[in-house]
C-alpha cells in the first residue's frame, strides 16, 4: 500500500526531500509556518526590488545535478558560474582586492602583498584537495547509524590529513602565508559555517579548494528564489500539497509510532511517515519535549552566528562595488575572537554586500540597486536585546557609503530590517543562530543530530542541523541522506 509521508518546512531540505520520495512512490504532503515556500532560502518583494532574503550562491553544483537525475526532472533554474568570485575591501584602504579562480589573475592582485603566491596557493590548494576528495564520499555523502561505525569510516581518511583535525584553519593559512590580507581573505570560508577561523579545525580549508578550484560559487538567474520557484513547480506535477501558516506545536504517539503531528490551531496531521525539515535539535526538544535537546542543553551546543541583515533598494548605480563585497577591518583576531559572545562593540561591524542588481537586473527597477547587507552578530543567548537595530543599520549605511563613495542614505528607495529575534521567529532558528549547529569536530557525523529518531520509528530529520550540515548543497545532499534511511526502513515502488 502506497505510504504517506508528511513534511515538516519547506526549507531546501524539505523540498528535496518531497520530490525524492515521491520518485520513490510514497504520497508526499507539506506544512509550512512561513506564509510562503523556500525557509532560509527566501524572497522579500517590495517597493519595486525583489530580495533574496538570505543564500546569495552556492557551491558543489554537482548536487543539484544528482538531485534532478535521482528525480528524473530537468534542473529547474538556471545557475551562472561567478567571476570574479567576491570582492574584499578593508577600511582605510581604496583597494578592493578581486578574488578569481584563474591562479594567475588571483597571483596578480595579491602582487606586492604577498611574495611567492601563486607557488605558496598552488600548494595550499593542492593539499586542500586531496582532503576533499579523500573525505568527501566517505564522511560527507554518507549516513552513520552508529558512532562506531563513524569512527570506523575517519579511521580510513589517510592519516596524512590528522594534524589539520588538531589544528585552526588560522594556523594552517600561517603556515602557508605571510599577508595580513591574504590570511584573513582566505580563512572568511569559517563564517560560511557559522565559526571564525580561529576555532575552525583546518580541515575545512577544503573549502578554499571547493571554491576556487573545484566548482567555484553559482548565482541563480533571476535571482536564488528561482531556484524554489523551479521546485514548485516540480512539486505540483507530483501532486504535493502544501499548506502554509502551519506550525506543527504538539504531537500524539501511538504503540511506539508517532501517530499525528497537532498544529497551533489543534488541528491532527496523520500520516505513515513524518519528516522534520524545522531545526533537528530545536524540534526535538521544542515539540516532543526530549531532555536532551532541553533550552539547557542546547544553550551549552555551539551553534553558528546569527545574521543580521538589511535589504536595501538604492537609487542609482553603485560602480565600485561587485557582485559579492566583504567589507572587513583591521583587527580581524580581536573581532573574530569577541563576536560571539558580544564583546566587542558593534559599531565597526565586518559585512558583506551582495548587490544582485549587478548580476539579475531583473531585481531592481532601471538605474537603481538591489543591495542585500549581511553582518554576523552574536545569537540571542549572547544579544537578546537589539533595540539598537536602526543603529546598526545607520553604522552599516555610512560605512558603507564612504568605502564605495556614493551617498546610500541619501538615495534610499527602500529599506528592511531583520535582525536575530525576526530570524528566530520567522523560521524557528534556535536562538536566532543563522546556520543551525555550528561544524566542530564533536558536532559532525554521528555526533550530529541524527536523521532518524531516538524514540518513533517513523520519524526522519532532514537540514541544517541534521547530517551531513549548513549550506544549500548540503541541505540538497541532506535529502539524499534522510530518503535513504527512508527507503531502507519503507521500500520503494520506483
Ligand atoms: C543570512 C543567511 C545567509 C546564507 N547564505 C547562504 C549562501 O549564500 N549559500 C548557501 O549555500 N547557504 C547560505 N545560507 C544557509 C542556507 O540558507 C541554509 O543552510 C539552508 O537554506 C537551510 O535549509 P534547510 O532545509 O535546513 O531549512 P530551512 O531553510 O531552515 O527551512 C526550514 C523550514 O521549516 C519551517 N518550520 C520550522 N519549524 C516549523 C514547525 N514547527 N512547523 C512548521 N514549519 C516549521 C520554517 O519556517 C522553514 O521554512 C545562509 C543562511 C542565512 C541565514
Amino acid at each position: 500500500m502506497q505510504k504517506k509521508a508528511l513534511i515538516v518546512g519547506t526549507g531546501l531540505g524539505g523540498l528535496t526531500t518531497a520530490l525524492r520520495l515521491s520518485r520513490n512512490g510514497y504520497k508526499v504532503e507539506m506544512v509550512e509556518k512561513y506564509k510562503q515556500a523556500g525557509g532560509r532560502l527566501n524572497q522579500l518583494v517590495k517597493d519595486g526590488f525583489t530580495f533574496d532574503l538570505a543564500p546569495s550562491f552556492f557551491s558543489m553544483s554537482y548536487e543539484f545535478k544528482e538531485f534532478v537525475d535521482y528525480c528524473g526532472i530537468e534542473m529547474p533554474f538556471k545557475f551562472i558560474e561567478l567571476d570574479p568570485l567576491y570582492s574584499v575591501n578593508f577600511a582605510g584602504s581604496e583597494r578592493n582586492y578581486l578574488i578569481y579562480k584563474d591562479i594567475a589573475k588571483l597571483a596578480n592582485e595579491f602582487k606586492g602583498i604577498e611574495p611567492d603566491f601563486e607557488a605558496k596557493m598552488t600548494k595550499f590548494l593542492k593539499k586542500a584537495g586531496r582532503l576533499f576528495h579523500d573525505t568527501e564520499g566517505k564522511v560527507i555523502r554518507k549516513n552513520f547509524n552508529s558512532l562506531p561505525q563513524f569512527l570506523a569510516t575517519l579511521a580510513t581518511v589517510p592519516m596524512r590529513h590528522a594534524p589539520m583535525m588538531l589544528r585552526s584553519m588560522w594556523s594552517e593559512l600561517n603556515r602557508h602565508f605571510s599577508s595580513y590580507e591574504v590570511k584573513v581573505i582566505f580563512s572568511l570560508v569559517a563564517f560560511f559555517l557559522g565559526a571564525t577561523p580561529f576555532d575552525t579545525p583546518a580541515i575545512y580549508s577544503l573549502l578554499t579548494y571547493t571554491e576556487l578550484v573545484h566548482d567555484g560559487y553559482h548565482n541563480v538567474e533571476g535571482g536564488m528564489y528561482q531556484i524554489v520557484v523551479g521546485m514548485l513547480k516540480e512539486l505540483e506535477k507530483a501532486n504535493i500539497n502544501i499548506t502554509y501558516h502551519t506550525e506543527i506545536v504538539g504531537f500524539e504517539d501511538k504503540e511506539g509510532e508517532l501517530a499525528a503531528l497537532i498544529d497551533q490551531n489543534g488541528k491532527r496531521w496523520e500520516a505513515d511517515i513524518f519528516v522534520i525539515n524545522s531545526d533537528a535539535a530545536y524540534f526535538r526538544g521544542k515539540v516532543f519535549n526530549r531532555k536532551q535537546f532541553s533550552n539547557e542543553k542546547l544553550d551549552k551546543q555551539k551553534w553558528t552566528l546569527a545574521p543580521f541583515t538589511m535589504y536595501l533598494g538604492v537609487k542609482g548605480k553603485i560602480d565600485k562595488m561587485a557582485h559579492h563585497n566583504y567589507y572587513l577591518r583591521n583587527n580581524f583576531e580581536e573581532y573574530a575572537g569577541k563576536v560571539f559572545k558580544n564583546s566587542i562593540s558593534l559599531q565597526q561591524p565586518y559585512y558583506y554586500v551582495n548587490a544582485s542588481s549587478k548580476s539579475n537586473p531583473t531585481t531592481a527597477p532601471e538605474g537603481h540597486e538591489n543591495l542585500f547587507v549581511l553582518c554576523p552578530v552574536p545569537d540571542l543567548r549572547y544579544k537578546p536585546d537589539w533595540n539598537d537595530r536602526e543603529q546598526l543599520a545607520d553604522d552599516i549605511m555610512t560605512d558603507l557609503s564612504e568605502r564605495v563613495g556614493f551617498d546610500i542614505k541619501g538615495n534610499l528607495v527602500t529599506k528592511t530590517i531583520i535582525d536575530p529575534i525576526d530570524w528566530q521567529n520567522m523560521f524557528n532558528l534556535y536562538k536566532g543562530s543563522g546556520l543551525g549547529l555550528a561544524h566542530d569536530l564533536n558536532q559532525i557525523g554521528a555526533f550530529r543530530p541524527k536523521n532518524t529518531d531516538e524514540v518513533f520509528e517513523n520519524v526522519f530529520y532532514v537540514g541544517s542541523s541534521t547530517v551531513p550540515g549548513t549550506g544549500l548543497p548540503m541541505a540538497v545532499i541532506s535529502s539524499k541522506l534522510a530518503t535513504e534511511q527512508i527507503v531502507k526502513r519503507y521500500g520503494t515502488i520506483r
